[in-house]
């Protein structure tokens, strides 16, 4: 059975709204990892304690070379403990902060890889819902790892209109944009963001290649019925122009 004391705690990784994460290492095998410490009276405060058992239902799972891995969890009287696969190079929105934003080719290869993340994920009936830079993490080798699964959703047939897939294709269209100009398209005040949202009111600096251009205004597209879909996207010319298609 799994227990705190089974692990040596390193460094911090990162901090989300409730959880903590540290480096870790499993004292009897030295295998390396990263835990995932949530508070219990924290969730309960927050009302996400249902949300953290889906989290862990789901990613468990889940085994992509894109999809960070959930190898188990445990906990103690006051804290629940998740085992993540340890994510080498950290968090994507570092990266991208660092280096402004992303040559063409680099965002290309970053947008193929979360295509075909969200095209397993899809298949499963699994739907992200929180997909931004700080929930992509990267591994050693540079490859991207879709992670947090604190938002996600099992669609089930009665649910449909509820929860659709499809905002995961939203939120592609919002990171290949993020990726290519460095800033969120809507970027704004609150309300200002939902009314640009709403009016379509997004500007591509003409730095963006216009095959990059077609395919944020296939993505962003309102209707979510209208968007393109994951298949679209990996076949879409400029991914395929900077990608030898990754499944
Ligand atoms: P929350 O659900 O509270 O948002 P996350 O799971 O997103 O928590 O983790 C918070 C942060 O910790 C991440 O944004 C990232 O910086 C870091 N982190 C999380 N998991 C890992 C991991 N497996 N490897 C490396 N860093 C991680
Ligand atoms: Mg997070
Ligand atoms: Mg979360």
């Amino acid at each position: 059975k799994l227990h705190l004391g089974m692990f040596e705690i390193g460094k911090a990784l990162g901090k989300g709204k409730f959880g903590r994460v540290y480096l870790a290492k499993e004292r009897s095998s030295g295998f390396i990892c990263a835990l995932k410490v949530l508070h219990k009276s924290e969730l309960q405060q927050g009302g996400i304690q249902k949300q953290v058992r889906r989290e862990i239902e789901i990613q468990s799972n889940l085994r992509h070379p894109n999809v960070l891995r959930l190898f188990g969890h445990f906990h103690d009287s006051k804290r629940i403990f998740l085992i993540l696969e340890f994510a080498g190079k950290g968090e994507l929105y570092k990266h991208l902060r660092k280096e402004h934003r992303f040559p063409e080719w680099k965002a290309a290869q970053y947008i193929a890889q979360m295509t075909a993340a969200l095209k397993y994920l899809h298949k499963k009936h699994v739907i992200h819902r929180d997909i931004k830079p700080e929930n992509i993490l990267m591994g050693i080798h540079g490859e991207i790892k879709i992670s947090d699964f604190g938002w996600s959703m099992l669609k089930s047939g009665s649910q449909d209109n509820f929860y659709n897939e499809k905002v995961d294709l939203w939120s592609l269209g919002v990171l290949t944009y993020e990726f290519l100009v460095g800033e969120a398209p809507f970027e704004d005040t609150p309300v200002m963001t939902h009314r640009r949202i709403a009016r379509g009111d997004m500007t591509i600096p003409s730095f963006v290649s216009p095959e990059a251009r077609d395919l944020i205004k296939k993505l962003l597209v309102l209707d979510p019925e209208k968007r393109i879909s994951l298949v679209e996207v990996q076949q879409h010319p400029w991914i395929v122009k900077h990608c030898i298609k990754a499944e």
